[in-house]
C-alpha cells in the first residue's frame, strides 16, 4: 500500500524506436531456426522431450562461447531446468535471473487445424504449441544470450537464464532448484518472460498497454464433506448430510473476504478506471484513490473479471454426495477452490471456512498450495521496461498488474526472491490462445522481443 499517488502510469516513450538496438537479419533468421527447433519438441507432461530440448539449448550455449561449467541441466524425475550464467564483471551488483519454462499444455495433433509442434508461419503469425506459453520467451533469451555474447558484451552483473521444466503441472523443477541447488539461481530479482506482456489494439494492431506483474494469487482446493449415519428415505430424520453440506456452501456463497490491495492490483485499478466505462470505471478511479471506499469496492467486486483483484475469492466447483436415490446420504461432499490474496495465508482461509461451514463439516486440502507475497515495485525494473518498450514496442503504457494464477515467478517469490512479469510478448486479447487449440503470436510480436530484451538487459546490466 505504498505508492498511492506514483504510479499513475510511466510512459514507454514516444512514436519512435528510439535507441533501437541493431538486430540484423542474421539475429531474426537465428530465433526463427531456435523457435523452430523448440516448437518440435513435444515437451508437454510424460513425453520425457524437456531434458532433449534442454540439451539442445545447452549446445548452443556451448558453441556460443559459454564455458560448459556455466551451462547447468538439473534433471528433475521424467523433466529438467535448464540454467546458463552469463558471467558480470560484478560492478553492477547482485545477479538477475531470467524466468521462461521449456514445457507445454498438451496438445492434441488431431484436434489442431495444423500440426502444433511444428513452428508455422501464416499470414503473420506463428502457429504452434508453445508459440506464446512460452518457448517464444525461452527462445528470445537464448538467442538475446548468444548475440550479446558474440558482441563481447559484459554485464555489470551475473545475467542467469532460468529454464523450467514443468510449470504447467507440479512445478517442481522450480522448487527442487531454488531448494536444493540455490546457488545456481540465486539473485537479487528475477524478470519472468512467463508473466506480464503486452496489449494490442483490436482495431489498429498498435501496442495498448504493458503489464508488468509482481505478485500472484495462489489456489488452493478444499473438500468440505458432512457425514451422517444415513438409512431409508422413508424415515427421514432431521440431520441430513446433503442438507448439511447445502447450508455450508450457501454461508461461502454469502461470504465475502475482506478488501485487500498492493501497489499491483491498485495501479491495475487505476489504469482500468481510465479505459472502462462508468459505473465501473468511476468505482475502480474512486477505489484506486480510496481503498476504503466501500461503495467503490462493492461495484467492482460485481465483476467477476475484477473481484480478484480486491479479495480472496472461495467460489464451490464441485458436488458429490449420497449412494442411492431411496437412502438417506451418508455423506456430502463438495469442492471450494479459492484464490487467496498475497499476504493471507491458506491455513486462515481454511480456518475462515471452517467458521463458516460449523464445526460438523470436516474440511480438508488435498495439496500445499504455492504461496507467495507481493514483490516490492522497483522503479529501476518499471524505468528499464519503459525504455526497452520504446525501442521495442513504441506507445505502450506500462500497467502494474497481479495475476490471479501462479507461474514460477511464485516460487521464486516464496523462496525470497522479488520477481517481475515483464513478457516481451504482445497480442490481441481476441487472439489470447494460451493453453487453447490453434495457439499463436505475431511474427512482428516475436522479432520485436529480440530489441526489447536486448534494451532491457542493457539498461539493468550495461554501462552507462
Ligand atoms: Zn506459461
Amino acid at each position: 500500500m505504498k505508492f498511492y499517488g506514483f504510479l499513475l502510469i510511466a510512459l514507454a516513450g514516444s512514436a519512435t524506436a528510439a535507441g533501437a538496438p541493431a538486430v540484423s537479419d542474421h539475429d531474426r533468421a537465428e530465433a526463427r531456426e531456435i523457435f523452430a527447433s523448440a516448437i518440435a519438441f513435444e515437451t508437454s507432461i510424460g513425453n520425457g522431450q524437456v531434458p532433449k530440448l534442454a540439451e539442445s539449448l545447452a549446445e548452443r550455449f556451448r558453441k556460443g562461447g559459454f564455458p560448459a561449467s556455466d551451462v547447468t541441466i538439473v534433471p528433475y524425475g521424467e523433466t529438467a531446468s535448464l540454467i546458463v550464467r552469463y558471467h558480470g564483471d560484478g560492478t553492477g551488483g547482485r545477479p538477475i535471473a531470467l524466468l521462461a519454462h521449456m514445457d507445454v499444455v498438451a496438445a492434441k495433433r488431431s484436434d489442431w487445424k495444423r500440426d502444433p509442434f511444428t513452428l508455422i508461419e501464416e499470414n503473420g503469425v506463428f502457429y504452434g504449441r508453445g508459440t506464446i506459453d512460452i518457448k517464444s520467451e525461452v527462445v528470445l533469451l537464448t538467442e538475446t544470450f548468444l548475440r550479446l555474447k558474440a558482441q563481447h558484451f559484459v554485464p555489470t552483473r551475473d545475467l542467469i537464464i532460468y529454464f523450467s521444466g514443468d510449470e504447467e503441472t507440479a512445478q517442481k523443477s522450480s522448487e527442487d532448484v531454488l531448494a536444493n541447488h540455490r546457488t545456481l539461481v540465486d539473485a537479487e530479482f528475477a524478470l519472468n518472460g512467463d508473466g506480464g506482456g503486452g496489449v494490442l489494439s483490436e482495431d489498429t494492431g498498435k501496442p495498448l498497454q504493458f503489464y508488468v506483474q509482481g505478485a500472484e494469487k495462489s489456489s488452493a482446493t478444499f473438500s468440505l464433506t458432512a457425514r451422517n449415519p444415513g438409512g431409508h428415505s422413508s424415515m427421514p430424520r432431521a440431520d441430513n448430510a446433503i442438507y448439511e453440506l447445502a447450508t455450508a456452501l450457501t454461508a461461502v456463497q454469502h461470504y465475502q473476504f475482506p478488501v485487500m490491495t498492493n501497489e499491483w492490483t491498485l495501479g491495475d485499478l487505476r489504469a482500468a478506471g481510465a479505459l472502462t466505462p462508468d459505473p465501473l470505471g468511476a468505482a475502480m478511479r474512486r477505489f484506486a484513490a480510496d481503498p476504503t471506499d466501500a461503495a467503490a469496492a462493492a461495484e467492482i467486486s460485481r465483476n467477476p473479471a475484477f473481484v480478484g483483484k480486491l479479495r480472496t475469492t472461495c467460489v464451490a466447483t464441485m458436488l458429490a454426495g449420497g449412494h442411492a436415490d431411496n437412502a438417506l446420504p451418508q455423506s456430502a461432499v463438495g469442492t471450494v477452490n479459492c484464490r487467496i490474496f498475497p499476504g493471507v495465508t491458506p491455513a486462515a482461509v481454511q480456518q475462515q471456512l471452517q467458521a463458516l461451514a460449523g464445526p460438523a463439516i470436516e474440511i480438508t486440502s488435498n495439496y500445499e498450495p504455492l504461496v507467495s507475497d507481493a514483490s516490492p515495485l522497483r522503479q529501476d525494473v518499471i524505468a528499464a521496461v519503459g525504455k526497452a518498450l520504446a525501442a521495442s514496442n513504441p506507445g505502450a503504457t506500462i500497467v502494474p498488474t497481479m495475476a490471479a494464477y501462479a507461474t514460477d515467478g511464485a516460487v521464486f517469490r516464496k523462496h525470497g526472491i522479488p520477481t517481475y512479469g515483464v513478457s516481451a510478448l504482445f497480442s490481441k486479447p481476441s487472439e489470447e490462445f494460451a493453453h487453447g487449440l490453434n495457439e499463436r503470436i505475431p511474427v512482428a510480436s516475436f522479432y520485436n522481443g529480440l530489441a526489447y530484451w536486448d534494451v532491457l538487459l542493457h539498461a539493468l546490466a550495461g554501462r552507462h
